[in-house]
């Protein structure tokens, strides 16, 4: 099975408020150029034991579309030069409004960017100042333009739901708009509240309203009613797309395919370990330079329940003949009582020989997960 590889770019334009990941502020081109080198050195390097082809690149963040064309091609080619690629492959670019322009997007396009993962967010300008995300709805239409005027046909919108104030006809209009926009792909993120956030601070001080749960799950199943409405096929818990349109890189993550990550913060799986890199940038740099490596974990994983519970995330569900293959032991005698009990609540079932999550199910799915980790 052909492995993928992710790319973490810790830069962005500025720092959203409800972020935690690892990414600092673009200031200094210099530290950039630095970055990049220390990236594909990273690459270059590589574990000499492992061959597997590659089919799917990823280029998270951050924010990958502050790099420019050459550093991308220099990536690229650091890649290249290490691994066998695909020519089907399917590379991917996350980018975020207002940080492109026409002679970008064409740029990665002819380097053999094909699918680009586009933070949307939401629609409404308040929410946007909310999140402190630096752009305005009328950002995220004029990228959307260029990005298929640039001939990006396979584009992913993210929306988040759930946010403090939004009230569920703001998130039926977010939705009406999205579906009108007509992407090929749909990602949709539950907010969720890191403590260190600016926006946590906001919560913790009530000056923003808490996220109201109860409301997050009904904005969810209208998400599922309109998007299959719209001829959209869910095919994992929080993603959908047009037929043909399944993001390959991310399915990587449910169906346990190697995926290698590289820079900092960004993690591994080998098909055996899971390991990961330093999170902080001005380290990861110091590390990698220095010939070392910028691994600062790595840990054995319990194949058979990950198998399991991330299997589950996918709409086929897990197939049982497939498990007990696999694993040498009947899926349904191991955990005999544990599904007899959801499949009473309602919140698992088998159908043609696979586990799935029901539509109960997948407003639970941290209930079900828990129960095979
Ligand atoms: S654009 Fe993404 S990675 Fe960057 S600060 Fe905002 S949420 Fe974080």
């Amino acid at each position: 099975m052909p492995a993928g590889i992710y790319l973490h770019i810790p830069f962005c334009k500025s720092r959203c408020s409800y972020c935690d990941f690892a990414t600092d502020v673009y200031r200094d081109s210099g530290a950039v150029e630095r970055y990049v080198r220390a990236l594909c050195l990273e690459i270059s390097n590589f574990r000499s034991e492992i061959s597997d082809p590659i089919d799917t690149i990823y280029f998270g963040g951050g924010t990958p579309s502050l790099l420019r064309p050459e550093q991308v091609e220099q990536i690229l080619d650091s890649i290249n030069l290490r691994f066998e690629i695909s020519d089907l492959s399917e590379i991917t670019m996350e980018m975020n409004p207002a940080t492109v322009t026409p002679e970008t997007l064409a740029a990665y396009r002819s380097l053999g960017v094909n699918r680009a993962s586009f933070g949307v967010q939401t629609f409404d300008d308040r929410d946007l100042k909310l999140l402190a995300r630096g752009h305005d709805a009328n950002d995220a239409r004029q990228t959307f333009r260029m990005l298929r005027e640039a001939g990006f046909e396979n584009v992913s919108f993210d929306l988040i739901a759930g946010l403090p104030g939004q009230t569920f006809d703001n998130w039926s209009r977010n939705l009406d708009e999205a579906i009108a926009l007509d992407p090929k792909h749909i990602s949709l993120y539950l907010l969720e509240i890191h403590q260190s956030t600016p926006l946590a601070e906001q919560l913790r001080t009530a000056r923003r309203p808490m996220p109201d749960e109860d409301l997050a799950a009904e904005m969810y199943e209208l998400m599922l009613d309109r998007l299959a409405a719209a001829g959209y096929d869910q095919y994992e818990i929080s993603n959908f797309s047009r037929p043909g349109f399944a993001s390959r890189h991310n399915s990587k993550y449910w169906t346990l395919d190697p995926v290698f990550g590289f820079g900092v913060s960004a993690h591994s799986f080998d098909g055996h370990q899971r390991y990961a890199n330093e999170r902080d940038t001005a380290k990861y740099v110091e590390l990698i330079e220095s010939n070392k490596t910028g691994e600062v974990m790595r840990e054995d994983t319990d194949i058979a329940s990950e198998f399991v519970f991330l299997g589950l995330r996918l709409e086929s569900g897990i197939n049982l003949a497939a498990y007990k293959q696999r694993f040498g032991i009947d899926l349904q005698t191991k955990y005999a009582e544990e599904l007899n009990d959801m499949t009473v609540s309602g919140l698992v079932e088998i159908v043609n020989g696979n586990l799935l999550l029901s539509r109960k199910g997948k407003l639970f799915s941290n209930e079900v997960f828990a129960v095979f980790v």
